[in-house]
């Protein structure tokens, strides 16, 4: 009985701070601007099952995929046992499925502990790949300090899990004469021959307590750590632009500007537009979409971006895998002032602070340089690599803009390129050469 009421406290209070956790960052989402969702749903659904639940552009590298499709697949499996724990924790009951299932329940659970064992040896393959091979895409500048720490964070705590679910297993099937017959605990539990009922009772209580603790203090730690990405690549693949990649977002103001100078007809020709409200670009998360702000949040911190950027390959400072990982923490800053309720990062003082009263003088060029957001090529790789359908140049073109249009800075070197367009219609200057090749084709 004592059991039964601390596992319902424990678990309460577990589930109730990690609510509290993810309505906030569902706030921090929402601090962006809204973006329409069009297209087709069926196209979106498709996304979503063959990105995030098939892992489908994962698989453009072999050994990691095959890895992580191990650690996923069991992570998902395992929910089963956890399930089953679950309901013995409330009902005070021991492995209340046993008696139910049968022959089934030996099968089923014998699954989960094949795939635990490929889990682990998963788990390993990545701690070295980090730690004693470094691969080069996990030791970049911005994955220094927590970010580092934090993946390494993840992989030992599955080690814990899996280490827990077998003192439980294989102490449980020592106490039980081996009846339950799993699969790999079978070749544990003599480790356990000799031991007294009293002693295996606790060993199974300790792999009962120690698996579903770490499974809270798992839940209660995603909010902070990249791993977010299992629950929040699910919505960022069915929300993903299904417009082709390279397809850059227009500026309806703009383009009639231009096309006004072109001389070609405009849309909504004589509409009234007011110029002194529009805002070109974005400067902090409260001007990207919150779609761009769920990229972030979504972020694996995987680096496959980064690996693949021109910019960054040629020793340029862009990495589209940080601008990412810093729009995820100007939102968190944005969001940990909000909770201080404290005006002193109110736009109006005299009014209580909220997110469209806000300022605190910052702005996502305090953590995203302007020579970064200039080397980018617009190559797209980066969007192209990305396993989770995550757009990193989407915020650092709205940058761009913000830093041209809204701020009319930018580098000198642009300089000739903008006032070529504006006298020739090209970037380069030679109108009329453009005119000729043009009427050729
Ligand atoms: S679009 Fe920009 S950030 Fe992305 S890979 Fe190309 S150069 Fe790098
Ligand atoms: S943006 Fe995509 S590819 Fe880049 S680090 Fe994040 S998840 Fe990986």
């Amino acid at each position: 009985m004592i059991q039964q009421v601390l596992f319902v406290l424990i678990a309460g209070a577990s589930l109730g701070y990690a609510v509290l956790q993810f309505l906030k960052i569902r706030r921090n989402i929402k601090l962006g601007k809204d973006e329409p969702i069009a297209g087709d749903t069926a196209e979106r659904w498709r996304n979503v099952l063959l990105i995030a639940l098939g892992q489908k552009k994962m698989f453009t590298r072999m050994i990691p995929a095959v890895l992580h499709l191990f650690i996923y697949v069991a992570f998902v499996l395992t929910q089963v046992e956890l399930l089953e724990i679950f309901v013995d924790g409330i009902s005070g009951q021991h492995r209340v499925f046993w008696p139910i299932l049968g022959g089934f329940y030996t099968f089923v659970i014998s699954f989960i502990e094949i795939l635990s064992v490929l889990a682990l040896v998963a788990t390993i393959a990545f701690l070295a790949r980090r730690n004693v091979l470094r691969v080069a895409r996990f030791h970049q500048p911005e994955m220094k300090g927590w970010p580092f720490k934090d993946a390494n964070y993840i992989l030992f705590l599955e080690v814990a899990l899996i280490f827990f679910i077998f003192l439980m297993n294989s102490a449980d099937m020592a106490r039980h004469n081996d009846e339950y017959g799993f699969v790999v605990s079978q070749f544990l539990s003599p480790i356990w021959s000799g031991t007294g009922d009293g002693l295996l009772h606790v060993l199974e209580r300790i792999g009962w307590w120690g698996h579903i603790l770490v499974v809270f203090a798992f839940l209660n730690y995603l909010p902070f750590s990249k791993h977010l990405h299992i629950i929040l690549a699910f919505p960022n693949t069915f929300y993903a632009r299904l417009a082709p990649r390279g397809e850059m977002e227009n500026m309806p103001e703009i383009m009639n500007e231009v096309k006004n100078m072109l001389g070609l007809p405009v849309e909504n020709a004589g509409a009234e537009v007011n110029m002194d409200n529009l805002e070109f670009g974005a400067n902090d998360v409260f001007s990207l979409s919150w779609k761009n702000v769920l990229d972030a949040y979504s972020c694996t911190e995987c680096g496959r971006c980064t690996s693949v950027c021109p910019a960054n390959l040629t020793g340029k400072k862009l990495s589209p895998r940080k601008i990412v990982m810093d729009i995820r923490d100007r939102a968190e800053e944005i969001g940990k002032k909000l909770d201080t309720k404290d005006t002193q990062y109110a736009k109006d003082k005299a009014q209580p602070l909220s997110a469209a009263n806000f300022e605190d003088g910052k702005s996502l060029f305090d953590y995203i340089s302007r020579e970064e957001i200039h080397a980018c090529t617009t190559c797209n790789a980066c969007v192209e690599a990305c396993p989770v359908l995550i757009n990193p140049l989407e915020p650092i073109l709205k940058l761009r803009r913000y830093e041209i249009l809204s701020l009319s800075e930018g580098p000198s070197e642009w300089l000739p390129m903008f006032n070529s367009m504006e006298n020739n219609g090209a970037v380069w200057a030679m109108s009329v050469e453009r005119e000729a090749w043009k009427n050729e084709l």
